[in-house]
């Protein structure tokens, strides 16, 4: 069967006053229907750059999309015109981004927003809804987030709402499209670790209720862990290992990941690593060959001079490294 989402080599740039940012650097991702997807890298590795591509939303210029591919259920976003866009965004994707003051527009009140929202995704499943439904919709979708008294939220700014009822405002809003897919990018990072663990639960049961497909972009391993099926772990604009959750977990095999894993700090504070040597590097000059080269301890000549594609050791654990090389 197809994925509902697949990124074939995916190339985007930037514009900038010092020259031409190349960050995303042949990204291959794929999401099938009602599949929980991890992406994971460090800040700055090409993972919001991904989630904009797909959704469309990514200033051009700066940017530019010089290669590839984005298929949703099989037809090309990057060949589909701003209309064909703006009504997949409507109706079929969905996002959560960090700030939810990014998604709220923060003149009008929640109830405002919810209930065009609510509107909007029944005319798109050809329904028309009484204002009575519309507002029942409303407090249902606000309650089902775990919101404490969604009437009085319904009258409220955003300014006047916490981080954490912003963030639930944003999943009700997410889960009010009947959107298939949804891209959460890092939702629960600008919360205080006590809400987290909650908002993050909830929007599990949520979406594994509706059987809505996710990629869950973060850098949390933990996140990764209770929350994907699948993970995909970017460094510099490139997927450089992907494969089952439990099974890369356990077993890394890219130096970068297993770098990645040996940073996260242990409850009983033995065995942290001092983290990965180096930095992501300047996209305006980066690395020949493998990015990751100059930060790798196992790099062979091979490696500054020409990239590594992916071998697959296990099935469906995917790498791109010239260590398995000789591996399918
Ligand atoms: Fe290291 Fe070479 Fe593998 Fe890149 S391809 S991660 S430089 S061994």
């Amino acid at each position: 069967m197809d994925p509902l989402l697949a990124i074939n080599d995916l190339y985007v740039g930037f514009r900038v006053f010092e020259g031409h940012l190349r960050v995303l650097n042949g990204v291959w991702l794929d999401v099938r229907e009602g599949e929980r997807v991890g992406l994971v890298g460090e800040t700055g590795c090409g993972k919001t750059t991904t989630v904009k591509s797909i959704l469309r939303v990514l200033p051009t210029p700066p940017a530019r999309i010089t290669g590839g591919r984005i298929l949703y259920h099989g037809k090309d976003i990057l060949k589909m015109t701003r209309r064909q866009t703006a009504m997949l965004r409507r109706h079929e994707l969905t996002a959560i981004f960090q700030d939810p003051l990014q998604s709220l527009n923060p003149v009008f009140t929640i109830g405002t927003q919810l209930r065009d929202i609510v509107k909007d995704s029944a005319i798109g499943r050809g329904h028309r809804l009484s204002r009575r439904q519309i507002e029942s919709r409303c407090l249902e979708a606000l309650r089902v987030t775990g919101m404490p008294d969604p009437e009085r939220i319904m009258t409220n700014y955003p300014a006047q709402l916490s981080g954490g009822m912003r963030q639930r405002v944003c999943i009700a809003e997410a889960l009010s499209t009947n959107a298939r897919l949804m891209l959460a990018d890092e939702p629960t990072t600008n919360l205080d670790v006590t809400i987290q663990d909650q908002i993050l639960r909830k929007l599990d049961e949520l979406v594994e209720q509706q059987g809505v497909s996710v990629v869950m972009i973060t850098h949390s391993m933990g996140v990764v862990r209770d929350l994907t099926q699948r993970v995909n772990i970017m460094y510099a604009g490139t997927i450089v290992e992907s494969g089952p959750t439990r099974v890369l977990l356990e077993s890394p095999m890219h130096p970068y990941t297993q770098g990645l894993m040996a940073s996260v700090p242990k409850l009983t504070g033995e065995g942290i690593s001092e983290g990965i040597p180096g930095r992501i590097p300047n996209y305006l000059d980066p690395p020949s060959g493998c990015r990751f080269h100059p930060r790798c301890e196992h790099r062979m000549e091979i490696c500054e001079t020409s990239a590594p594609p992916f071998y697959e050791p296990d099935e469906g654990h995917r790498v791109a490294c010239y260590l398995y090389r000789g591996t399918p």
